[in-house]
Order: structure tokens, then sequence, then C-alpha cells
């Protein structure tokens, strides 16, 4: 527009023709420059990746922005005292682009340094050269001060939001230790008694239409409490930990093991009949009789009693139920002297 605007215009005097030729040319040079740019900018959006090309690009704009606003207000300078270009330039080049304090110092100086020269050639009334070399410094300052707050901005908001960011990290870090410390015992890291309650209901919901069968064993520490009468309690802790390492590492990711509480453990087998489950109760048992005799130097000599329940296609069976007679079971292997597991069905 402004080229066209200018090419229709018939020169006065031969100072408004070099004026015109003049803006003619700077504002070809920007059409040129700044198409040039948008064509760079156009294949650049789409690659982040490329990012010292970009920077380069942006400084290139930043510099191309002041230098076309210096040189137009020089130019203009030959049929007006208006500097109006080098302050949109200064405006706009402190708005559109993030520059940091020291740079803005530099590119605004320069810009300064830049437009001085330039009018010093092009304006012949001293007393307007004066005025508009207090302008072009006012110009420049504005563009730099706008400059710095832009930047202070940035600084604020982006230590803000690394502070809401990290907040927001710490939260769910919190989250996730007290969702686990809601679930896990602390003692021995299995899953409490709530969690393990949660999953044998949701897995009696998956027997009612799957059918697979499923056992639960019931694990109790026998004379438990002599060990800790002979070794101390904080050594008993360490026995409880022990079992609970020994046991988890026997069983499969899909089975679910937690402690009850004092000396007492739950192992729920799924897709496992009665058969196997025994297996597995005797397996474990014979662990708990060879791996415990002997913990840090004490000669504990630990044994379990295991009381199994299970739930086979085409019976049915509650939580409670199946509690009350693995509970049972139990009870029978302390009754006929401990160290072996006893199996009862529900009713
Ligand atoms: P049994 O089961 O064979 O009949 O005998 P027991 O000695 O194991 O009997 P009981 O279940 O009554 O005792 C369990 C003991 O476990 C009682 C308590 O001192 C101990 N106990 C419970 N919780 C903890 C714990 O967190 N740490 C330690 N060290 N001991 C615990
Ligand atoms: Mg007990
Ligand atoms: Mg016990």
């Amino acid at each position: 527009m402004h080229i066209w605007l200018f090419w229709q215009r018939q020169p006065e005097s031969a100072n408004d023709a070099l004026w015109r030729q003049g803006i003619l040319a700077a504002h070809t040079g920007m059409l040129v420059f700044f198409g040039t740019l948008a064509l760079i900018a156009w294949y650049l959006v789409p690659r982040p990746e490329l990012i010292r090309l970009r920077q380069i690009s942006v400084s290139v704009a930043v510099l191309g922005t002041l230098g076309f606003a210096a040189l137009i207000s020089a130019i203009d300078q030959l049929v007006t005292s208006n500097i109006t270009p080098l302050l949109v330039g200064c405006t706009l080049a402190a708005l559109a682009f993030l520059h940091r304090p020291l740079s803005a110092l530099w590119l605004f100086s320069l810009t300064l340094g830049l437009f001085l020269f330039g009018i010093q050639q092009t304006q012949s009334s001293p007393a307007q050269l004066l005025s508009n070399q207090v302008n072009g410094l006012s110009s420049c300052t504005i563009g730099l001060l706008l400059a710095w707050l832009q930047w202070r901005n940035f600084v604020q908001i982006n230590t803000q939001k690394q502070r809401l960011q990290a907040q927001a990290q710490l939260l769910e870090e919190q989250n996730h230790k007290l969702s686990y410390l809601a679930e896990h015992d602390p003692l021995s890291g299995l899953l409490n008694r709530r969690a393990f309650n949660g999953i044998v209901e949701h897995e009696l919901l998956r027997f009612q239409r799957t059918q697979q069968p499923l056992c639960l064993l019931q694990l109790d520490l026998d004379h438990f409490k002599t060990v800790n009468d002979r070794f101390g309690h904080p050594l008993g802790d360490v026995v409880i930990k022990r079992v609970a390492t020994l046991l988890s590492s026997q069983v499969r990711s899909l089975d679910s093991l937690a402690r009850l509480g004092g000396e007492e453990f739950m192992l729920l087998l799924v897709d496992c009949d009665r058969e196997h489950g025994l297996q597995i109760a005797e397996h474990l048992r014979q662990l708990v009789e060879t791996h415990l005799k002997v913990v840090d130097g004490n000669a504990v000599a630990l044994s379990v009693s295991i009381g199994m329940s299970y739930l086979e296609a085409g019976q049915s069976g509650t939580y409670d139920s199946l509690y009350l007679a693995s509970d049972r079971a139990l009870y029978s292997a302390k009754q006929d002297g401990r160290n072996r597991v006893k199996v009862a069905a529900p009713n």
C-alpha cells in the first residue's frame, strides 16, 4: 500500500523527488525483507526442533524492524520533522518480541545511534535537528522501558509457573504417598486389611461371572509371643518383615498378600483350585520352616500354621463364609500341633 501510494505521487521539487525515491526504496526493501522472513517463519512454525534458526530469525526480525524504522524516519527528515516511524518501530520491537535487559539496552542504543546519524544527513534545520535528536532519544528510551517491563512480567509469570508446577508435583507425590499409606502396612510393606478386603470382594464378584476357582489362605506364625519374649520385640519385627519378603517372593502377581496385623497374613490365590492351593500352602509352610530357622544369628526356629478355604465352580460363598472357613482351618491346624496346613470348605 505504501509503495503504491508513493508511486502515485508526483514530486514537486528535487528534495521531494529524493524523499519519494528513498521511501520507495526503503519500503521495497522492507517488502523483500519481511516477505522473506514470513516465508522462513512459515517454514519454521511446524519445526520447533530448529531452535537456533528460530532464534536467529527473531533477532533478524527485531534488527530489521528497528533498522527500517530509523532509516525511514531519517529519510522523512527531507520533507518533515515527523519521526513517527521510529516511535512505532521502537514500540513494536519492544512489545512484539522478548528481550533480555542487556540485549534491549544494546538494541535501542544502536537504533538511536543509527537514527542520529541518519537525521544528521537529512535534516537541514538545526532547530528541528535538535528537537528530533531529543525525540529520538525519548522514542528509544520508551522502547527500552517497554522491553524491560515485558521482560519483568515474563520473569514473574515464569517464576510463578515454575512454583506452581513444583507445588503440583509435590502434591502429586504426597497423594501418591498417602494412597500408598492408606493401602499398605507400614512394617511389612504388604497390603493392609482394608485394601485386601476390597480385592477379595472384587475377586468374588468376578468369580460369580467366570466361576474360576480361588483359595483364601490365613497364615499365623506359631508361638510368636515366645519369639518376642526370648529375642525381644525389635527382632520380632525383623522376623515379620522376613516372612513378608519370603512370602511375597513366592506369590504370583495376580495373587494378593496382606498382613492383617500382628503375625497374621492372608493370601488370596485367584484362578487356583483346592489341590493347587494346598500345594502352594504346603510350599509356603516349608519355606518358612527352612528359611527362618535362624534370623540375624538368633535361633528363632519359626514355623507357620495355615488355614485354607476355597471356592470352586458351582459353589457359592461370601467373603465372610470364606474367612470363617479359613479361620476354622487355622484353628484346627493350631490344635493339631501347629506348623501344618488345614483346609475347610465354606458353608
Ligand atoms: P500361636 O499363634 O501359635 O497360638 O501363638 P502366638 O504366640 O503366635 O499367639 P498370638 O497370636 O496370641 O500372639 C501373637 C503375638 O504377636 C502377640 C504380640 O506380642 C505379637 N505381635 C503382634 N504384632 C506384633 C508386631 O508388630 N511386632 C512384634 N514384634 N510382635 C507382634
Ligand atoms: Mg495370631
Ligand atoms: Mg501366632
